[in-house]
């Protein structure tokens, strides 16, 4: 479906005219890439163009080649030759690929991933140090040229239409509250070159994400970037609180479903740096999102100040290449001359986590020839994971790429952390008896902020109960005694009194507990709180009685399920 576009607003509607300014929209101009045979280039053309079928350089007709290409480097096309058994066979042809179809001077060649999957790793390794020395860059350069020059208008339109894309969203920012995210990819490449260029200020802040799981090449490229932008305030946000195996080793490796990673060592951090840095400003950041990413991104508006990955108290988020293709995206990198991470040289088409369980299988091969340690490392952990879990057959589970699709923490020991265990009292109504898995602390006691104030001398002291008051009306609603249960390491006894409805009270402090008995650090709360009144350090968890606005969005399901998010990770059926 094609989404309609109002310029003024900036928002996509599905109507023809905006619902906000009355202005007619436009469609977003669907672009195709043609091919030239003549001068062996794809050309980028309006779907509606005139001109659509001729070569802009040479005149000649041009042809359909798809949606989207990307330029295929050297050290890819050597990889490829390898694997196909002939290499240095294309050294002299233009070479350019969308997904696994090659386009080799225009000629299609499928490179499907049973190739990727069978391919002798040592051999394959072997193979490109013994062509490396013969392989150039000559016919790629004269490639990218007449690239260039084909697809001039296209990047002048690109250019000016995302210039003035940002300087209409930075009209209600001071300079030093707009933003960039740097990941160290292509697309926040472009983006933060862009925001630069248009604002031609060099100084903008940029946050570098090091979710410690860099690729070795992308920390290099960020290296780079801060020697060759002297300018640029650059800060790296980034977890030194955690270790990325040991947490694998507690709750489980992540899975496509379960991505607890983001949160402690990517959203987590920067929200955490934003908020250092801005407490309650309002700031503007550009990230690199582009609309066809995936069917998740392409709900995103190209500005947005609720996207749900991207929630930060007072932040608007805007992408200039919301809707760039990938050719864009190396049009402008390659056409500014602009430095850019050495990952996608070697054929990985994008760059994140190493062992995130969204690579593809590519992108495991690739990993595997040239980060061998790390991937054979992972693999091993993966293998002892997958026997702890009872899996009969461990190495084909981590294999065949069964783990990705792990759901809840079946056979995980954790995973009795996030259960719930509670009996009712049998002498006091609207009372409890819940499981803790370690002693009542102050940090406990702590948990119960959100449902109002702390009043230890309301307490009885010789049973050491704790009172928990409204907040408006000072009335007791919470009491909380230490017991002993059988069967419960450690437990408590939770009534509640004067409110209303006590399931609904009761359901909160369950959330709590589970807290209090599972919580990993992912650093979610501390992002979820709007006012800052939840942080998280290493081996504490604390509620600011002065800063929490008791929202009870903390214990809200429909803000967190099940009150933490390891829950989802730990649940067993
Ligand atoms: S989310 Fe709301 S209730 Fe929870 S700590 Fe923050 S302000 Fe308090
Ligand atoms: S309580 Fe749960 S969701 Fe909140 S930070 Fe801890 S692990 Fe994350
Ligand atoms: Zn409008
Ligand atoms: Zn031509």
């Amino acid at each position: 479906m094609i989404g309609l576009w109002c310029k003024i607003c900036n928002t996509e509607t599905p109507k023809a005219e905006c619902d906000i300014c009355g202005v007619k929209t436009e469609t977003e101009m669907p672009v195709e890439v043609c091919w030239c045979d003549n001068c062996k280039t794809p050309v980028i053309k309006e779907a509606n163009a005139i001109d659509k079928n001729s070569c802009p350089l040479c005149g000649e007709t041009t042809r359909h080649l798809g949606a989207d290409l990307r330029p295929v480097f050297p050290e890819e096309r050597l990889l490829i030759e390898i694997i196909l058994g002939k290499p240095l066979e294309y050294l002299n042809k233009t070479v350019w690929v969308v997904n696994n179809r090659y386009f080799i001077d225009g000629q299609l060649k499928v490179l499907t991933s049973t190739k990727f999957e069978k391919a002798n790793i040592p051999e394959v390794v072997e193979q490109i140090s013994l062509y490396k020395t013969q392989n150039s860059y000559d016919m790629f350069n004269e490639s990218i040229k007449t690239f260039i020059s084909a697809n001039k208008r296209r990047l002048e339109y690109l250019e000016s239409e995302a210039f003035a894309f940002i300087n209409s969203s930075v009209k209600k920012y001071p300079i030093e509250n707009v933003v960039i995210s740097f990941s160290g990819g292509k697309d926040s490449t472009v983006t933060a070159d862009l925001v630069t260029r248009a604002l031609s200020n060099p100084s903008i802040v940029h946050i570098f994400g090091d979710t410690t799981l860099e690729f070795p090449l992308t920390m290099e490229y960020a290296k780079r970037f801060r020697v060759d932008n002297p300018l640029t305030i650059f800060k790296t946000a980034k977890n030194k609180d955690q270790d990325f195996f040991k947490v694998c080793e507690d709750i489980g490796p992540p899975a496509r479903m379960m991505r607890w990673c983001c949160y402690m060592f990517k959203t987590g951090p920067i929200t955490r740096t934003l908020n250092n840095m801005y407490k309650n400003e309002n700031i503007l950041t550009f990230y690199g999102i582009r609309k066809c990413e995936s069917a998740a991104r392409s709900k995103y508006k190209r500005i947005e100040d609720d996207a749900e990955s991207i929630k930060i108290q007072k932040q608007t988020v805007a992408s200039p290449i919301f809707f760039w293709k990938d050719i864009d995206i190396w049009l402008y990198i390659l056409g500014e001359n602009i430095d850019f991470n050495d990952a996608y040289r070697l054929g990985y088409d994008r760059v994140g986590c190493w062992c995130c369980p969204n690579n593809s299988i590519r992108a495991q091969f690739l990993s595997k020839i040239y980060m061998p340690e790390q991937s054979e490392k992972w693999r091993e952990f993966l293998i002892d994971f997958a026997k702890k879990i009872g899996k009969p057959d461990p190495e084909v589970y981590v294999d065949t790429g069964k783990w990705k699709a792990r759901q809840g923490g079946n056979g995980v020991e954790s995973a009795q952390d996030v259960k719930i265990k509670f009996t009712n009292c049998t002498t006091e109504n609207n009372a409890k008896i819940y499981r803790l898995n370690k002693p009542i602390t102050d940090e406990f006691i702590n948990m119960f902020i959100p449902f109002g104030e702390v009043k230890n001398e309301l307490g009885r002291k010789l049973i050491d109960e704790k009172i928990i008051v409204d907040i408006k009306t000072k009335i007791p609603i919470i009491s909380i005694q230490p017991f002993e249960q059988d069967g419960y390491e450690n437990a408590v006894k939770i009534a509640t009194m004067n409110v209303k409805k006590h399931d609904d009270l009761q359901r909160m402090i369950g959330y709590q507990i589970r807290k209090y008995n599972a919580c990993r650090k992912c650093l979610k709360c501390e992002s979820l709180c709007k006012f800052g009144a939840i942080t998280i350090n290493a081996d504490l968890y604390k509620i600011d009685s002065q800063k929490c606005k008791r929202c009870k969005m903390c214990v809200t399901a429909k803000y967190l399920e099940g009150g933490c998010m390891m829950d989802k990770f730990l649940k067993t059926k």
